[in-house]
């Protein structure tokens, strides 16, 4: 039977993982019973570089349980990459993976729905938030004006998709093989194919202890996100050229014509028609550098170029 890991990076959580212990046993065992995953299933718990006692809170459950397993991050790196050393590391003792937050913001009674689509042949399945009306409104309006951006600048990103989803070893195993440095997991899962589906459940609010992406680190995130799946914004600076260089031809005509009748200062016009012109063309070319730096770029990440998906012998 398959063995299933939940993978729970964890930063500063002492005040949640009290609860969230249980809560992941539970719904372990009930999966269990029901015959849907193997009884060797355990939560897989990533510290990461957590400054109070959650590490402590870790090593304790899991001396007590065997279905607690901890991985301890020798400092603090960053939500995404500490799901990532979890699920890297899951991939090799686990046949389905789930990763979910510690706060358990993301509704644990969908795992009986994603593990019976993986059961259907599903590799990856999307958890979908419905509605954001636990999230403040900032939140709600920010989060939709990075998918739009995101998605503008051409990465495949599910709505409303947060990182609370199933992967199965082999998707694990090609996800491993992305090595990219700005890392947004969101943007790379697309990337790996195989059959995906999604499931839809309400998102709560935080029970205990508060949020770990303050403004500063969802700005960071977004930027991430975009940067390093697009060098579109790179394109955005030739076309602010091209756009000034024709303006530039509409400032000649908006300058030429007070010239011929007497009504400007000497140099005026030459002043104003040189500033457009050359800004534009100064914008266009460094536009142009960075289209090769972007190509650079996109050449660095050595990504997987492609996955095999199935082989027919005769
Ligand atoms: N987290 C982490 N490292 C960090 C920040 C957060 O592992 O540097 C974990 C955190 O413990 C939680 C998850 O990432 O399990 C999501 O954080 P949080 O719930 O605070 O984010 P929000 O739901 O507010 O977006
Ligand atoms: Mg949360």
């Amino acid at each position: 039977m398959d063995v299933l890991a939940i993978v729970v990076p964890c930063y500063n959580e002492e005040e949640m993982l009290p609860i969230t212990f249980p809560e992941l046993r539970r719904k372990l065992n009930e999966l269990i019973e029901k015959g849907k995953i193997s009884p060797d299933s355990f939560a897989l718990y990533v510290n990461d570089g957590s400054k109070d006692n959650t590490w402590d809170l870790i090593e304790k459950e899991s001396k007590e349980h065997k279905d607690v397993r901890g991985l301890k991050l020798a400092g603090n790196v960053g939500h995404q990459f500490a799901l990532t050393a979890g699920l890297v590391f899951a991939k090799d003792i686990c046949d389905i993976s789930i990763s979910i937050d510690a706060d358990l913001q993301d509704d644990i009674d969908v795992f009986e729905e994603m593990v019976d689509k993986y059961h259907e042949g599903c590799d990856i399945v999307y958890g979908v938030r419905n509605k954001r009306k636990t999230d403040t409104f900032f939140k709600r309006f920010t989060a939709q004006t990075f998918y739009r951006v995101m998605n503008f600048c051409g990465a495949k990103t599910i709505y409303n998709h947060a990182d609370f989803r199933l992967m199965s070893k082999r998707a694990l195993e090609q996800y491993s093989q992305y090595g990219e440095e700005n890392l947004f997991i969101r943007g790379i899962v697309p990337l790996i194919g195989y059959k995906t589906e999604c499931v839809y459940y309400d998102r709560k609010v935080r029970v205990a202890g508060e949020s770990k992406y303050p403004l500063k680190k969802m700005i960071a995130l977004a930027i991430d996100g975009i940067t390093s799946f697009s060098v579109k914004p790179i394109r955005f600076i030739v076309y602010l050229g091209i756009f000034s260089v024709i303006l530039s031809f509409i400032a000649f005509i908006y300058a030429i014509v007070p010239y011929f009748l007497k009504l400007t200062e000497p140099g005026w016009t030459s002043l104003i028609v040189s500033i457009w012109f050359l800004g534009g063309v100064q914008l266009i070319s460094i536009g142009l550098i960075g289209e090769y730096i972007g190509k650079i770029y996109m050449e660095v990440k050595r990504r997987p170029r492609y996955n095999i998906e199935k082989y027919t012998e005769e």
